[in-house]
């Protein structure tokens, strides 16, 4: 069987796949990429072994190949965003293993040049912008938190106080200026929440994020690609005629390395990780999976991931899924499993 459907996004789901391009150094010879159609066909097949079982074809709602800018990816992820500001909750996510591209899709490599800007900064770039566009009829208020995911525990990236806590569901009311009436609601109970009107805030507390990832961690790479990290960014509006609100939220989530880890080779605190890793990045699966198949029954309380996420997922919300892949043949068993993640998801 050549064809293998990961497409037709039921509802508000929608899967992109990006193919990062080969590093300087790395071999060109040997590249899993076959074909990219322009309908979000993507053949896969092993250079290195022969015949037609190595062929795979996959279909997705857009392809990126290794040639596409930064640009080009946001401008297929700028309607989602827009929709924040019109009172939808959207999560974007990044899927993949290490080094296939996560971080660079959603952050950039380097964030002092914007044309290296990823997917988090476009995306609060273009909404200062529309805000300002719009503040005649509609003032809006922008938040931000950021957190990390890390053996099942949420850790608070901008806190002064930065420190592992146990996730727990607070009383919204506690969360000042984001008084909320609604329950389960948009914001990420126990995490700071900070309000930014420019790019330069933004910047800012990203690099705090960062250093707050940093410091805590030995080996930073290595414990960042172990953990997932969610980037809130929660809007208001208040309509100037009516005074009548609106709330939107995006989540932009860089997931934690999906690559399978050799049970036979991992102990103690790496074993631990993968677990955790794989119950989180499987209980999203399942998340999504229910909601592509409008089950009625959706498992958000299965890891802390889809709990965090649980109000920006089903319902009215959309969801986008960045499938990144790493193009050389070493990966190719990796890039498999990437890509039956994503056709069940979808
Ligand atoms: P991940 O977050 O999935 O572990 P990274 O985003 O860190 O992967 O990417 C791994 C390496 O590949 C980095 O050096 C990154 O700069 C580079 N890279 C990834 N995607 C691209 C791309 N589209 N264009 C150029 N370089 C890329
Ligand atoms: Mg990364």
């Amino acid at each position: 069987k050549l064809y293998n459907e990961v497409q037709d996004l039921k509802g508000n789901i929608r899967v992109y796949c990006r193919i990062r391009p080969f590093l300087s150094g790395q071999s060109q010879n040997h590249t899993t990429v076959e074909f990219i159609g322009d309908d979000g066909e993507l053949i896969i097949s092993n250079p290195l072994k022969q015949g037609k079982e190595s062929r795979k074809l996959f279909k997705f709602n857009k392809v990126f190949g290794q040639a596409t800018s930064q640009e080009e990816v946001f401008l297929d992820t700028r309607p989602l965003i827009r929709s924040v500001l019109d009172g939808f909750n959207v999560c974007i996510f990044a899927y993949g293993q290490t080094g296939s591209g996560k971080t660079y899709t959603m952050s950039g490599p380097n964030l002092s040049s914007k044309s290296d800007w990823g997917v988090n900064y476009r995306a609060l770039h273009d909404l200062f912008h529309i805000s300002q566009s719009r503040k005649n009829s509609i003032v809006y208020e922008v938040g931000v938190q950021m957190v990390e995911i890390y053996n099942e525990q949420v850790r608070d990236l901008l806190s002064s106080n930065v420190k592992y806590t146990k996730f727990l569901f607070l009383d919204l009311h506690t969360l000042g200026i984001w008084n909320t009436t609604q329950p389960n609601g948009l914001a990420v109970p126990d995490a700071s929440m900070h309000s930014v009107n420019s790019m330069q805030n933004v910047l800012e507390l990203m690099n705090i994020g960062m250093m707050n990832r940093a410091t805590s961690a030995t080996a930073l790479n290595e414990r960042s690609s172990r953990s997932h990290s969610v980037l809130s960014i929660h809007v208001r509006g208040t309509e100037v005629k009516t005074n009548s609100l609106l709330r939107g939220c995006l989540h932009l989530v860089d997931l934690a390395g999906s690559e399978r880890v050799d049970r036979s080779e991992a102990t103690g605190d790496r074993l631990k990780e993968a677990q955790h890793i794989n119950k989180s990045l499987s209980a999203l699966g399942d998340v999504i999976f229910a909601l592509a198949q409008k089950s009625p029954h959706v498992p958000y309380r299965n890891s802390k991931l889809t709990q965090l996420l649980q109000s920006s997922l089903g319902g009215q919300a959309k969801t986008l899924m960045f499938v990144q892949l790493n193009p050389d043949v070493a990966s190719y068993s990796e890039t498999i499993s990437t890509l039956k993640f994503a056709e069940r998801v979808s």
